[in-house]
């Protein structure tokens, strides 16, 4: 018999034999596999397990630190959550979790692990499950895990593509629709106003004309860093298209959002990078923004507050572009 396992629950009954068989039968599965006693103690731990964590068996077998083969910081296991019937924790400590009633109480979390012997993080996904005596009693708890790393690595880099740009690693097109419409209906629902500015780098053709395409794509991707450079943690910076920036900027009033249209105005100036190549040097690269709040309710239109903010845009670029526009008239009273 391999060393890695304990006693199980009953083991000395007469079953004796056919219970070595089904511990020797979980030691070779090739399913990551650990089982947790009544009290909390790792009673088996199998070959497949040791494979994914490093740890040999002799080293947790006996104790509560399996925890320790997965996390740096101590926390329970998704085999400790089902053995003290913590359950509703799972929401705190796992990035996907479900609690399966229809299949025995089981509990399925997927989670990021550290595997601190390893070095090697991994996505798992994790089953634990109860095993009962037959008057219905908790004896054991069996957890199995799989390693869904390439699959969630695969999957993050599938949803970067479908939302990010390219170039500039900004929000794409799509993304900033989507953000928008749902920022509308929050702000809709906690009766809140919320902002829009459209940035467009000015005399952009002639960058490219002076210093050629490449040097143009990292211009862009110099301006857009400094626009998002000037964005908190719930605004949202956009690639609207070619040389067209949106930000998208929640809660926030007209005056706000001046505000901080000017300070990305500055940014970019500050970038001082030569929009052409010989004689008038002090010509740098700048942008014109256009700024537009809403507050949304009955009688405001989303395409409203994006065809103000166009219009506010264009007025920038009449009157002489580097230069950010409010809209004529404002379609909210400002408060202090
Ligand atoms: P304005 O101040 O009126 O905005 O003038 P502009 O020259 O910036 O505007 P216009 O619309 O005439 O030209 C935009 C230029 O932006 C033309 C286009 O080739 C360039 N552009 C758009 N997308 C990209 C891109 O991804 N990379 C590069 N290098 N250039 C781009
Ligand atoms: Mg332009
Ligand atoms: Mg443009």
């Amino acid at each position: 018999m391999p060393d890695s396992h304990a006693s199980l629950p009953g083991s000395a009954t007469p079953h004796a034999a056919a219970h070595g068989f089904a511990v020797q039968m979980m030691e070779m599965l090739v399913v990551p596999t650990f089982v947790l006693d009544a009290a909390g103690k790792v009673i088996i731990w199998n070959r497949a397990c040791e494979r994914l964590t490093g740890v040999p068996a002799k080293e947790v077998l006996g104790t509560d630190r399996h925890w320790r083969c997965f996390y740096v910081r101590e926390r329970p296991t998704l085999a400790d959550l089902l053995l003290t019937g913590r359950g509703s924790d799972l929401h705190a400590l796992y990035q996907q979790q479900q609690y399966r009633n229809s299949t025995g109480n089981n509990l399925c979390a997927e989670n990021w692990c550290d595997m601190p012997r390893t070095g090697r993080r991994r996505y798992l996904a994790v089953d634990a499950s109860p095993i009962l005596d037959s008057s219905g009693a908790l004896v054991a708890v069996v957890e199995t895990l799989r390693d869904m790393t390439d699959e969630k690595r695969a999957q993050v880099a599938l949803e970067r593509l479908a939302t990010r740009d390219g170039l500039t690693g900004l929000a794409n097109r799509r993304c900033f629709d989507d953000t928008l419409h749902a920022e509308w209906q929050r702000a809709l629902r906690q009766d809140q106003p919320l902002s829009l500015l459209m940035v467009d780098v000015d005399n952009f053709k002639q960058y490219n004309d002076s210093h050629g395409h490449v040097k143009g794509d990292q211009c862009l991707r110099k301006v857009a860093g400094a626009v998002s450079g000037e964005m908190r943690a719930n605004d949202l910076v956009a690639r609207y298209g070619g040389e067209e920036f949106a930000v998208i900027l929640p809660n926030q009033q007209l005056k706000g959002a001046a505000i901080v249209a000017e300070r990305i105005r500055r940014r970019v100036e500050r970038l001082q990078l030569p929009r052409g190549t010989g004689g008038d040097s002090s010509a740098t690269v700048t942008v014109s923004i256009g700024a537009a709040t809403a507050l949304p309710g009955p009688g405001t239109e989303l395409g409203q507050l994006i065809h103000t903010a166009d219009s506010a845009l264009y007025r920038a670029k009449h009157l002489g572009r580097n230069r950010i526009s409010l809209p004529e008239t404002p379609s909210i009273p400002e408060s202090a």
